[in-house]
């Protein structure tokens, strides 16, 4: 079997798991793609915490509906998978190794960052997931530090998931459509966060926020960006991005996926 790479997915709207789109349709393809893991760990944009990372032990985690304003139809979706508590006290672990000050939450279930692309990649829901927070306030260097801490992982089985948007403005959202023409604010961001991913200008991209063209423009706040950070560190030392998938959803979200390895 070859080895997981690690991934960063844009998960773009929740109505993701029930509304056709380009990017619904390759996330049904993707997990058929890749090795099978043994378990998947999600650092996703909607769970953030203060002072050192979160990871979740919950045995049999329930999916959060973690939004509102959606049709019922959303609100009734379940993601059944198992969580698997020693994996994440494996993790847990790794961090403290790493020196980070490690919260154990026994409770913590699935957000939709983390739910609604795997209801897409594993609809059977027969692989054990768990979450990881990111850090409240910490910039990209730290989550690529963050993301370190866990390269072991892939070489054990598991799917280290970072669950963003590689743009996420929702401020600048109006009532687009699904199919709305893409700003030239949000399509040169995209463009560049894949040439400084492809040409792995790692030094670039942590200092996004002053490079990029309208980096502050697509990420008021920078919680839906990080979690790339956390799979490209996790991908470990040299590692090369490609991208599997780039498509927008109401002209203001970049729902590109990348693969680390
Ligand atoms: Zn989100």
């Amino acid at each position: 079997m070859s080895i997981l790479p690690t991934l960063f997915l844009s998960h773009g709207s929740p109505m993701l798991a029930l509304q056709d789109s380009p990017a619904r349709r390759f996330l049904l393809e993707l997990g058929k793609a890749l090795p099978r893991p043994k378990a998947i760990a999600v650092a996703s944009a909607h769970w953030e915490t203060h002072g050192g990372p979160a990871v979740s032990l919950a045995p049999a985690p329930e999916t959060i509906h973690d939004f509102g304003g959606f049709p019922p139809a959303l609100s009734a979706l379940r993601y059944p998978a198992h969580g698997d508590p020693a994996m994440a006290e494996h993790v847990a672990r790794l961090l403290q190794d790493a020196g980070y000050p490690v919260r154990r939450s026994p409770q913590r279930g699935l957000d939709h960052g983390a739910w609604v692309p795997l209801m897409l990649m594993y609809p059977r829901a027969d692989i054990p997931v768990f979450q990881l927070s990111i850090l409240r306030g910490a910039a990209a260097a730290e989550h690529e530090r963050l993301g370190r801490a866990l390269a072991a992982l892939r070489a054990e089985g598991v799917l280290v998931v970072g669950s963003g948007s590689l743009t996420h403005n929702l401020y600048e959202f109006r009532g687009q459509d699904l199919e709305a023409p893409v700003p030239g604010w949000v399509g040169e961001f995209a463009a560049w966060m894949k040439e400084m991913l492809q040409q792995g200008r790692h030094d670039a991209l942590r200092d996004y926020r002053r490079l990029a063209p309208h980096a502050v423009r697509n990420h008021p706040t920078e919680e839906h960006l990080m979690p790339l950070f956390v799979a490209l560190g996790a991908a470990g030392d040299g590692a090369a991005a490609r991208q599997l998938h780039a498509s927008y959803e109401y002209g203001i979200l970049a729902m590109d996926v990348y693969a680390f390895s």
